[in-house]
C-alpha cells in the first residue's frame, strides 16, 4: 500500500506569488555562482543538496490523499489536490467513461470540499463515482457545492453517477484489497480520521484534529486509529506557541503527533494541513522546532532507561508518495 499527497496545505490554497518565486530563483542563482559552479551540467547536482523551501517547498493545494495499491485507490478528502489527480484518472478508464472512482470525506470544510467541482472524471458520462462519509448529509452537501450561483453545473447534470454511501463509525469497509474504519478526530464540526489496512499494513489518516483527547483513557473508543500502525499523517497546522493562542480552531501542533507515535510506537509520521498563512520558510523553521523537541523527547527516555521509542518523521510536501 502507499499514498500520494495531492494537497499539504490547510484551510485555504496558498500558492507561491510571482515575487516569492522570483526571490527563490534569484536566491538560487546566487547559490549556485557562491558556491563556485559554473557548469550548467552542476546545476542539478547544486539543487539536490538544497533544503525543500529553498525550492518547491510544501506546496499550496488543501488536503487529497490518495491511497492504493497495485489493484484498489481510495481518495481522502477533496481540497484543491483532487483537481490534478482527476487529470492523472482520465489516463485510466475514467478518461473512457468506464471508470469506478472512491472518494472518502473526513468533514465538509470548504478546503476539503473545493477540488470537487474540478474533478473531471464527474464530467464524463459513464464513470461511477462512490462518495463515503460517516455524516448524514453527504447528499445535500454535494447538492450545495454544484448548485447554482457557487458553480454553473447542477448535480443531476454532471455525467458520472454518484453513489452514496453512509459509514458507520469504528465498522470496517472494504474497498478491493484495502479495509478502511472511521475513527472520530477532534475538530469543531463533526470530523472523521481513517485507518487503512491492506497486505498486513496500517495507514491511520489524522487531519484535521486539535487531538484534545490524548491519554489512551480519553481517545476510548478511538484510540486503534493510533495502535498498531506502520505510517501516520497527522494536522500540524500550527507551532506548539500557536496552539495555546488557538484553542478550538480544530488543529494541532506536529509536537502532539510525535508525543502520540512515541507512545503509541507508530513507525513514521507525515505532518500536513500547513497553515496558509505559513511561508515555506515558516513551515521549514517548524520542522526545525519539532526536531529539538524530538531529540529531547529521545534524550529524556534514554535518561529514565526506558526503550527510545524512535520515529522516522517529516513534514508532508505536496507530490509525495510514501509506501506504507
Ligand atoms: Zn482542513
Ligand atoms: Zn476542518
Amino acid at each position: 500500500m502507499k499514498i500520494k499527497i495531492w494537497g499539504a496545505r490547510g484551510s485555504l490554497p496558498a500558492p507561491l506569488t510571482p515575487v516569492q518565486v522570483e526571490d527563490r530563483i534569484k536566491k538560487s542563482i546566487q547559490g549556485f555562482l557562491a558556491a563556485g559552479f559554473r557548469d550548467a551540467v552542476e546545476v542539478s547536482r547544486f539543487l539536490s543538496a538544497q533544503a525543500h523551501h529553498q525550492l518547491g517547498g510544501y506546496g499550496g493545494n488543501t488536503p487529497c490523499i490518495e491511497v492504493f495499491t497495485e489493484s484498489s485507490q481510495i481518495i481522502v478528502d477533496g481540497g484543491s489536490g483532487l483537481r490534478p489527480l482527476g487529470y492523472e484518472l482520465l489516463g485510466g478508464p475514467c478518461g473512457k467513461g468506464t471508470g469506478e472512482v472512491h472518494l472518502v470525506f473526513t468533514h465538509f470544510h470548504w478546503d476539503h470540499l473545493i477540488g470537487l467541482p474540478f474533478f473531471v472524471p464527474f464530467f464524463i458520462p459513464g464513470n461511477t463515482i462512490h462518495v463515503y462519509a460517516v455524516q448524514e448529509d453527504l447528499p445535500d452537501v454535494f447538492k450545495t457545492v454544484f448548485k447554482k450561483p457557487y458553480f454553473p453545473v447542477p448535480l443531476e447534470n454532471l455525467g458520472a453517477k454518484i453513489v452514496y454511501h453512509r459509514l458507520e463509525p469504528r465498522v470496517a469497509n472494504k474497498i478491493g484489497d484495502i479495509q478502511f474504519t472511521p475513527y472520530q478526530l477532534d475538530h469543531p464540526d463533526p470530523c472523521w480520521g481513517y485507518k487503512f489496512e491492506s497486505g498486513g499494513r496500517t495507514y491511520s489518516h489524522a487531519v484535521d484534529t486539535e487531538c484534545t483527547r490524548v491519554s489512551r483513557k480519553d481517545l476510548g473508543p478511538d484510540l486503534p486509529l493510533y495502535q498498531n500502525v506502520d505510517l501516520m499523517v497527522f494536522d500540524s497546522q500550527y507551532t506548539l506557541m500557536e496552539t495555546i493562542e488557538k484553542v478550538n480552531w480544530g488543529h494541532a501542533a506536529a509536537t502532539l503527533g510525535l508525543d502520540i507515535a512515541m507512545r503509541e510506537g507508530i513507525k513514521r509520521v507525515l505532518f500536513m494541513h500547513h497553515d496558509p498563512a505559513s511561508s515555506d520558510e515558516k513551515i521549514a523553521a517548524a520542522e526545525i522546532q519539532s526536531r529539538r523537541y524530538y531529540n529531547n523527547q529521545l534524550k529524556d527516555a534514554q535518561r529514565v532507561r526506558e526503550p527510545a521509542p524512535s520515529v522516522e518523521w517529516e513534514y508532508a510536501r505536496e507530490g509525495m508518495v510514501v509506501e506504507v
